[in-house]
């Protein structure tokens, strides 16, 4: 997608070890007229699949997930990153952080993971895909079915979309990195 692409190039940065900054307009500073053309672009990439909820996991995915449950009408879930207390009935799964070299835990009720849904799942960065993959555990137990996983920046160095994609699960990227070395952004 060319406006994001020229906004990677405008305002990402490089850090050792494969790590994109895009905190001037996705993780931190959010830009909202994009946030809009993104969600925009991804109900037309699976305009051809029925979905009926919105998955993203906190926190970064929840800005583009909600535009785009905005835009198709659909209710929007993010999974936790932490088991509230107060939760029950519980959907939970491990995933490995890359980026903060940790595992944690990520968990969804079952009143809002149902039998039967068609997902649709949001996120800012595919890399590794363990986040991706974490969420299709979540659909698969919960008796869902993932339809589709849109990310808006994929790294194409690392092995997620490859993940992913062997899952037979639709992916779909906004924008994909060939490459960061050198803290060189290059774009496919
Ligand atoms: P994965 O699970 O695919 O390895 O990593 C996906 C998650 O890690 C994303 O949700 C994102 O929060 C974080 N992440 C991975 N790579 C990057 C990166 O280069 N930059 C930023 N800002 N986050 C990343």
């Amino acid at each position: 997608m060319k406006v994001l692409k020229e906004r990677i190039l405008k305002d990402g940065k490089c850090f050792p070890g494969g790590i994109l900054k895009v905190d001037n307009f996705i993780n931190h500073q959010m830009d909202p007229i994009l946030m809009k053309s993104m969600a925009v672009e991804f109900v037309r990439r699976f305009a051809g699949t029925k979905i009926n909820k919105i998955l993203t996991v906190e926190a970064s995915g929840i800005a583009p997930a909600i535009m785009v449950g905005y835009l198709l009408e659909l209710p929007v879930v993010f999974a936790k990153k932490r088991q509230p207390s107060t939760m029950e009935n519980m959907l939970v799964t491990e995933v490995f952080s890359f980026t903060k070299n940790t595992t944690y835990t990520v968990c969804v009720s079952k009143d809002y993971l149902l039998p039967g849904d068609k997902v649709l799942f949001i996120d800012d960065f595919l890399a590794n895909g363990n986040a991706g993959l974490g969420m299709i555990d979540l659909v698969n137990q919960a008796g869902a079915e993932m339809v589709g996983m849109g990310f808006l920046i994929e790294k194409a160095f690392q092995s997620g979309g490859n993940k992913l994609r062997q899952q037979g699960v639709h992916v779909e990227s906004l924008a994909i990195i060939e490459s960061l070395d050198d803290c060189q952004i290059k774009l496919r």
